[in-house]
């Protein structure tokens, strides 16, 4: 069973399970909402394609008695108001700094987008505070077999990765999510 806990934007209202945490994180419309809607097997635990960005929360659930999945905020939509978006930053870093239960992130990358510096960024202070990352790659049906080889090759050497360290996912074609599973698995 999954069940939605709580919403929180500061440490003291992140909920105390105990439980290992697995975060997914990525830019607005990456495909985030589906992809977790996807890996826990319920069609609407998350809203899809709603109001892009203006989710200024972190949204937390428990999966089965297993662990706990925290939904961050995308980042990056360019409607969000000003005042908004300089609220986040620091919330999200005060996430990634105290959260001592979390186990793995996900980041999530659009397959048809090249990343940049604000992913770069993401990683470099995921590494620095030796926090396992996972890069996972969204919406690969969007685009074909060949272009998908060419899309993963651009964005792995945006990196400066090898391709083979990105998991390649789908929720409409239901690709990689069996990957998804054991790698939360193995990190909780
Ligand atoms: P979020 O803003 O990152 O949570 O993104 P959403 O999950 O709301 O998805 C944004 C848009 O992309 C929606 O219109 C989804 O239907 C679409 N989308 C999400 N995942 C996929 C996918 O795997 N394949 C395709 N073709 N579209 C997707």
């Amino acid at each position: 069973m999954v069940k939605f806990l709580t919403s929180a934007t500061r440490p003291e209202h992140y909920p105390a399970t105990g439980l290992p945490e697995i975060a997914f994180y990525g830019k607005s419309n990456t495909g985030k909402s589906t992809l977790i809607n996807q890996v826990v097997r319920r069609k609407d635990l998350v809203k899809t394609g709603s109001r892009p960005g203006m989710t200024q929360l972190i949204n937390f659930f428990q999966v089965e008695e297993d662990y706990v999945l925290a939904d961050l905020p995308g980042y990056g939509y360019a409607k969000v108001p000003e005042a908004i978006r300089k609220g986040f930053k620091p919330m999200i870093d005060e996430y990634f700094l105290t959260r001592e239960t979390l186990k793995l992130v996900l980041l999530l990358l659009d397959v048809r987008r090249t990343p940049g510096d604000s992913e770069r960024e993401i990683v470099a202070m995921l590494a620095s505070r030796h926090i396992k990352t996972a890069l996972v790659i969204t919406k690969a049906d969007k685009v074909s077999g060949n272009e998908l080889v060419k899309q993963v090759k651009l964005i792995a050497a945006a990196f400066g990765l090898p391709a083979g360290d990105f998991v390649v996912t789908s929720s409409l074609a239901k690709k990689g999510i069996s990957e998804l599973h054991t790698l939360i698995r193995s990190s909780i």
